[in-house]
């Protein structure tokens, strides 16, 4: 049921409808907050992201009303990790995981938002006045741009792409890919690349990311994907992308917008957690939002409060998850990984959990 926006002394602004910007807009619309969402782009379109989705859980799944979208698109149970020489180790997930496009999932979210009416602007870009009041802004616009990055990211959808296992991890040296079955029956692949060794590709879109993989050094993975089908539009890329906390306290007194998702935090993408957390940041935050729209806080005490409890939420995993992505793309760290995996000995469950939450 669709009730009208009662006014508001305290009206919000999400810039950015994402994957974070548009579960919070959710969020607070079921308790009964309705906010504007100001959007660069349209729904649907393909997004930057390897779409291998671990540690959604049940309740982000219900709020949010993606039931149906998580049903029909693929439960991953099994991971294989590999180098150029080969298979290194196969394990299975400690929970499902899933294989959602972009494509769906922005489109299913920005749906249901507007189901409980919420208003969304699409293709609307939004830049910030030196001297605009940021009181009611949530900036939910995804990475921050680090010049000094060495990352960059590309993604393409294929068919007729025969997959090894449901999530494949290919590491090399300065890169890892990732392939996995989405819900519309294609396979993502997707890389981070080391950009002084992927470098500038000619060709189209699909040979870009295919010449990456020659470069840094997937030789069996770029042939693989090399005969199979591209599906046009799906191709995507980004650069200058760095991990890690964002939003710290030291900058927190100057920065006077509260920020979600990407924004907020980057965890390393090797790990599959970066929609949930973009997801589960609306749902776990959208209280406090309520708080300030209500008048019950300031937007001071808001801005805070948000930030502590994101922070519990997600130091941990990502601060793990960095320390563990340099040994992914070194030498060394794959012939430790590939020694340790011949033992009983790799912590892959203790691994996962902590990078995990
Ligand atoms: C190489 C790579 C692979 C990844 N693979 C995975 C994976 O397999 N699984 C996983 O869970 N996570 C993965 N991630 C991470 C995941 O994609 C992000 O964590 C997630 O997209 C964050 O969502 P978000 O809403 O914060 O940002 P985004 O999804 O980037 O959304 C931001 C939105 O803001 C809009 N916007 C930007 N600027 C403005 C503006 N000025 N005005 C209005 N709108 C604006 C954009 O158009 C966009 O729609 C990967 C990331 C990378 C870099």
């Amino acid at each position: 049921m669709i009730r009208p926006t009662p006014p508001s002394d305290h009206p919000l602004r999400i810039i950015g409808g994402g994957a974070a910007g548009l579960s919070l807009a959710i969020a607070l619309a079921r308790l009964d907050i309705k906010c504007e969402v100001i959007e660069a782009s349209s729904y649907p379109r393909h997004k930057m992201c390897g779409e291998f989705l671990t540690g959604l859980d049940k309740e982000t799944i219900n709020t949010l009303g993606i039931e149906e979208l998580v049903a029909r698109s693929p439960h991953h149970h099994e991971t294989a990790w590999f180098d150029k020489q080969g298979e290194i180790f196969r394990h299975s997930l400690p929970s499902p995981a899933y294989g959602i496009s972009r494509h769906a999932l922005d489109l299913a979210l920005a749906k249901n938002a507007r189901e409980l009416g919420c208003i969304i602007h699409e293709n609307t870009r939004w830049k910030a006045a030196s001297d605009e009041p940021l009181d009611g802004t949530i900036i939910a616009t995804g990475r921050r741009i680090i010049r000094s990055s060495r990352w960059l990211g590309i993604k393409a959808h294929f068919t007729n792409l025969e997959t090894l296992s449901d999530l494949e991890m290919h590491l090399a040296d300065n890169a890892y890919v990732g392939v996995c079955k989405v819900d519309d029956g294609a396979v993502t692949v997707c890389g981070l690349f080391d950009r002084q060794h992927a470098g500038q590709a000619s060709g189209t879109p699909e040979q870009k990311l295919i010449t990456a993989m020659r470069r840094c050094d997937l030789p069996a993975l770029a042939d693989r994907v090399a005969t199979a089908d591209f599906v046009t539009g799906s191709l995507n890329g980004i650069s200058h992308v760095a991990f890690g906390m964002h939003q710290n306290s030291a900058d927190s007194e100057k920065d006077k917008a509260i920020h979600f998702g990407d924004s907020f935090a980057i965890i390393p993408p090797f790990t599959g957690n970066g929609i949930a957390m973009a997801l589960q940041s609306g749902v776990a935050a959208a209280d406090i939002i309520a708080d300030y729209a209500t008048g019950k806080i300031t937007w001071d005490e808001a801005r805070l409060a948000a930030r502590e409890r994101l922070h519990e939420l997600f130091n941990k995993r990502v601060a793990w998850a960095n320390r563990l992505q340099p040994v992914l793309t070194s030498s060394l760290g794959k012939r430790s990984l590939r020694a340790i995996s011949k033992t009983p000995l790799l912590p892959f469950n203790k691994l996962f959990k902590l990078t995990h939450g």
